[in-house]
Parts: C-alpha cells; structure tokens; sequence
C-alpha cells in the first residue's frame, strides 16, 4: 500500500502515470489530501469512481495519530504526534497577531547533542518520514479547523521542532516542496523557514534544492566556544559556516540570514562576545534572533537575565543588525524552544551512558 502523504507533488504525478492516471488526476488528488484535509477516497467527490475504488486497493492516506493536544495560556498549542514503536515528537502551533507559525520536527530526537537543547539530550532514533512531517502540518490544519475554503490558519512553518533537519535532508525537502504547492499548501518561500545548526555541505544542497528562509543556529562567536555548545561545530567551523551562509543569500527567497542564538548566562552573553560576533558575521547580511535559554530538567545552564539580553541585543543594534529577542511562548506547556522532548527511544546508547554516570556519581 502506497501512503499518499509519502508523495511531493513530482511524486505523485509519476505514481498516477505508473497507474495509467492522467497528471491532472494527480493534482485533485493532492487538492483533497492536503487543501481539504480529506483522507477518504470516497469523500474525494470529483473523482470517478472507478479510481476511486482503485485507490482504495492500492493506497491510502495516512497522517500519524495525535495523541495529546495542549493549549498554553497564550494561546500556543503543542500537539504530540506518535510515530509508532514508541517515539513520539511535538509540533507547535503559535499565533500572532499578523501570522500563525507552526514549528515542526523532523527527526524522532537528534543525533548532534547541543550541549543546552532537550532534544539533543535525549538521543536519537530515526528520520522522520515525509508522511510524518508533512502529516505534522495536516494534523494541525485539521486541529485548528482550517481545511475546507482557504483560511490560512497557518501562513508560516519553521522546521525548528525536534531534529536536524538538513540531517534528514530527502524528507524534509519532498515535506517542503508541498507547503509551497500551490496545489498542497501554498505558502510562499519567505514563510518557509529550515533552521539548521551548520551542515555545510547540506546547505549548499538545500540551496540547489529548495531555496527557502534560513536560519542557523549559532549561539557561540569563536570556533572554541561553539565547539563546546554546537559539537557540529568541530567539523564545519565558523569561517566555514559563514561562507556558507554567504554562498546560500546567492539564491535564497530573503536576502538575509537570521541567526539565532541562546542566551546562557555567564558562558556566551558578555559584551565582549556580542562584539566579536559582530566581527564575525560582517560579511554576512543577517539579523539576529536572541533566544533567551529555555531550561528543563537536568541542564546545567541558567537563562540570562533580562538586563543582560537587552544590553546584548543592544550592541548589536548599534552597529545597525536588526535584533530581536524571542518571547518565549507557551513554556507552562513545555513548548518553548529547546523544551520539546517528545518521547525519543535512543538508539545511539547516550541517554543510557549517562545514565550509569549519574547512577556512578551518586552513589554513596
Ligand atoms: N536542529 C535545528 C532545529 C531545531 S532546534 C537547529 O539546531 O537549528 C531549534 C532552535 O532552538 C535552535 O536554534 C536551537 O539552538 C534552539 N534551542 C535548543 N535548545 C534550546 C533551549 N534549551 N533554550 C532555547 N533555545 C534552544
Ligand atoms: Fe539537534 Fe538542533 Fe537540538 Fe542541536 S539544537 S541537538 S541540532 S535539535
């Protein structure tokens, strides 16, 4: 059985012709599937009935489960979606005023083990498939009741949820290639966002691929320091990082790079890093997202104070960046950045190595 929700448009045109079905088949298809949120093909009223009852043999379309739904007190919703043999991750959905995000995850954990992020912590388990990202984005269109007619619940996504997304490059590109369908979802290229914590050479392809907005997570303004909080880091360094960046604006929808950056008290928020950042980034056209650090249980690092943000954010601005400090949103739910845990079985034996450490080190 072929699921449906597996297929970028590309996709499914070529499934349909290797059943002897017309493009334009196809294309109504996906207009159900993903603009009307309908995965019965007997609800599919347009379509004869005859391939109707072949779909009904040879596919089906299947999103995975939802199986918690949780509103914060300002209005952010985390939904928690199983993804079979116990591995579960989050999607969040935050409104604004002038737009709806909904940040989506790409992988069950994350293999790269950022010393300040939960999902890092948690090890990995696997990619993600396409059906799961994308059924990310239908489950919550459904959620929120925007399918049937054209209201744009949701105007943006950022893949910024669980995982690493240029680490499950094919996946999250066919994903990708239906939100800017105009037969699937139609969002423009600017309020598609990856954010990615510097895969080099996966930049590059994302570039050829599927240009959209970027943003990369750097958090650190020296190779020494980064080398420590994004391990990553000790592969691709900052020179590195940065001509990539510049090599990306070539053909990317924005003409800018948002880098984001965790604020840790006492470990990367000084003045002192705040200008050699700015050194760092001069030949790169950004702006700068400060994230103040969202804790969870276990972490070592404590969020830098207020003051101390906006002094940072402040020398950046002087020397004309345009800064922003991410209001953390819907933390009572743990659906604030760097807090999604979702339920990850590890395969990589971390979670369990640390787990005798800690037993070691408490031990009377
Ligand atoms: N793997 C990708 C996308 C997922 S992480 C990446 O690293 O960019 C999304 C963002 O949340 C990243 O900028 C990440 O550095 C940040 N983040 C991770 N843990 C955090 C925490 N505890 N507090 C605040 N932000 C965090
Ligand atoms: Fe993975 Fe991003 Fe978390 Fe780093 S910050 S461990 S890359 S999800």
């Amino acid at each position: 059985m072929q699921n449906l929700l597996d297929l970028d448009g590309d996709s499914l045109t070529s499934w349909f012709a290797a059943q002897g079905e017309k493009p334009f088949r196809a294309r109504q298809v996906l207009r159900w599937i993903h603009r009307s949120g309908v995965a019965d093909f007997d609800a599919m009223t347009d379509i004869a009935k005859s391939l109707r009852e072949k779909l009904k043999v040879k596919a089906v379309v299947r999103p995975p489960t939802v199986v918690s739904d949780k509103l914060s007190d300002d209005g952010t919703r985390k939904f928690l979606i199983d993804v079979g043999n116990g591995n579960a991750v989050e999607t969040v959905f935050i409104p604004e005023e002038d737009r709806g995000t909904l940040c989506v995850s790409t992988q069950a954990g994350c293999a790269l083990d950022c010393a300040f992020c939960s999902t890092g912590k948690q090890g990995f388990n696997r990619n993600l498939t396409v059906a799961e990202i994308i059924g990310q984005v239908w489950q919550a269109n459904k959620a929120l009741g925007a399918v049937h007619g054209d209201e744009r619940l949701i105007s943006n996504v950022v893949l910024m949820g669980m995982g690493e997304p240029l680490a499950n490059f094919e996946n999250s590109v066919a994903a990708l290639k239906l939100m800017l369908d105009d037969n699937a979802y139609g969002l423009s290229r600017r309020r598609v966002t990856v954010s990615t914590s510097g895969l080099v050479p996966v930049m590059d392809r994302l570039r050829e691929e599927c240009p959209v907005a970027l943003a990369v997570s750097l958090h650190a303004p020296n190779d020494r320091l980064r080398d420590e909080l994004v391990p990553i880091n000790q592969k691709y360094p900052l020179a590195e990082l940065m001509a990539a960046c510049r090599r990306y604006l070539e053909k990317a929808p924005r003409d800018f790079i948002t880098f984001e950056y965790v604020m840790l008290d006492g470990i990367n928020d000084s003045d002192a890093h705040a200008r050699e950042l700015l050194a760092l980034v001069r030949t790169v056209p950004c702006k700068f997202n400060l994230i103040p650090f969202n804790p969870f249980p276990g972490s070592p690092f404590k969020r830098s104070p207020a003051e101390r943000v906006r002094r940072f954010a402040d020398i950046l601005m002087q020397a004309g960046i345009v800064t922003t400090t991410r209001k953390t949103r819907g933390d009572d739910i743990d659906a604030a950045c760097g807090q999604l845990a979702g339920q990850v079985l590890d395969r990589t034996r971390r979670t369990a190595a640390k787990t005798i450490i800690l037993k070691e080190e408490t031990r009377p």
